[in-house]
């Protein structure tokens, strides 16, 4: 850090003030970990230097030998951790993951004639007619991914994502009564939709998927079906999603990132089947430049750590926690989105406090506890403000807080949502700051007894 200090102090500053921020503030945004300091220092070396454009074995730069090995390394660890038949680590985040997938699965079963008359323009400069006439020449072929409101990821299809631009997207939805996926209704929707690509997975959905039954679907209406397990890929990792739970086994294509429930660094990552495995390979140069070969060896070392047997613990007490953090709640009065939670994650809907997403977000930051405001089904504060908060274990899981730990995490956030009033707009909140500072400190004692 003496280093950075010297060259740019106001980033060395930042970087230390980012570190009190993660060490001192209860951190419940289920998309966040900690990863391990190998994972951290493996990503800070020479191979940040290093281009090497294309695969293993077929780099158009000179020199690759050394990313070769780590890539080689990555790859294998990633097919033996999650049991795929093809593994390609290069993408840089999960939309980069995603969008490698949904090209190489155009590139597997569709022709692309005509693509070249567009090639002139940016993709921004796209207009809605432009885009409608792509999907044309694509043969307007279809998505059918999870609905935002009911946890799905813009990246599966939604018009700010380039994904809802190339492809004639539906979404399927959750039970009213239950919040719960009904297979039967997405049956019905895949049947009448025919889609090309059925994608399941989700970024907010607090229970298991069947992943047995959604291949099903897909094979009945002649679909891929890609699974999205950014989200859960440490709990597929540490076992503790198996069997139908397991998108591995059912699903063509699997896309994840790497740094969240999996506690890796920042990146994602393509598994495949062989049939898919040359066009996902092609991830770069189609979507993607020169691979950061410092983050592929960040997440072999990852891969790695999540092939010791102590990562299914872990796995394990992620679940065992998220369990125990609901219940609390629930105990205390809060309304939770199906009733509580069977994986990582949970969303508490706080339009039952009286308050919108934003506003409790706003509470619980002042009060050292830091979430994220989440949609819950039909929204009736739209995906801006929201009526949801959405709260997850896996980083205070690996600081090593347990069920008796959640109990009290469970007070603390009742008491800050029970004590906080609406504001004078849906973003304004008002919350007393002897309750703020009381819940922030004792916050902070509560993770001095777990420190990073
Ligand atoms: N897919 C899912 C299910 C996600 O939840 C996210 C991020 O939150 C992404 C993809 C995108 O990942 P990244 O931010 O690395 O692009």
């Amino acid at each position: 850090i003496e280093a950075v200090r010297a060259v740019e102090p106001r980033i060395a500053d930042a970087i230390g003030a980012e570190l009190a921020d993660q060490r001192e503030s209860l951190k419940l945004i289920a998309s966040e970990n900690y990863a391990s300091p190998a994972v951290l220092l493996a990503m800070g070396n020479w191979f940040s230097d290093k281009y090497a454009e294309g695969t293993i074995g077929r780099r158009f730069y000179a020199g690759c030998r050394n990313v070769d090995t780590v890539e080689s390394i990555a790859a294998e660890h990633a097919r033996e951790l999650f049991g795929a038949e093809h593994a390609y680590v290069q993408p840089h985040s999960g939309i980069d993951a995603n969008l490698v997938a949904y090209w190489a699965i155009l590139g597997a079963k569709v022709e692309l004639p005509g693509l070249a008359k567009f090639n002139a323009r940016t993709v921004n400069d796209l207009s809605d007619a432009d885009w409608a006439e792509l999907r044309r020449e694509f043969g307007n072929q279809r998505m059918l991914g999870m609905s935002l409101d009911a946890g799905g990821h813009l990246t599966h299809g939604f018009r700010p994502n380039i994904s809802g631009k190339m492809f004639d997207q539906r979404s399927y939805g959750v039970d009213p009564a239950t919040g719960l996926l009904d297979y039967d209704a997405l049956r019905a929707q895949a049947r009448e939709f025919k889609p090309l690509i059925l994608v399941g997975g989700y970024s907010a959905y607090p229970r298991l998927v069947n992943f047995r039954i959604m291949r099903e679907i897909a094979d009945e209406v002649g679909a891929v079906l890609m699974v999205d397990m950014a989200h859960f890929a440490g709990l597929v990792a540490g076992k503790v999603l198996t069997g139908d739970f397991d998108p591995v086994p059912h699903a063509q294509v699997v896309t994840t990132t790497t740094h969240k429930s999996l506690r890796g660094p920042r990146g994602g990552m393509v598994l495949c089947t062989g049939e898919f495995a040359d066009q996902v390979d092609r991830g770069c140069p189609m979507v993607l430049g020169g691979p950061l070969s410092h983050m592929m060896a960040a997440k072999a070392v990852a891969f790695a750590e999540a092939r010791q047997p102590s990562f299914q613990d872990y796995a394990q007490a992620i679940v065992d926690n998220a369990k125990a953090l609901a219940e609390g709640l629930m105990r205390r009065g809060a309304k939770l989105v199906t009733d509580g939670t069977d994986n990582h994650l949970a969303i508490i809907d706080v339009s039952s406090y009286g308050l919108t997403g934003r506003q409790a977000e706003l509470a619980l930051l002042d009060s050292g506890i830091v979430t994220n405001r989440n949609s819950v089904p039909r929204d009736a504060n739209g995906a801006w403000y929201t009526s949801g908060i959405r709260i997850g274990t896996p980083a205070l899981t690996t600081r090593g807080l347990g069920a008796t730990e959640m109990d009290v995490v469970a007070g603390l956030m009742h008491e800050v949502l029970a004590a906080t009033q609406p504001g004078e707009s849906k973003a304004k909140h008002v919350l007393d700051e002897s309750i703020s500072s009381k819940v922030s400190a004792q916050a902070a004692e509560l993770l001095g007894n777990f420190p990073l």
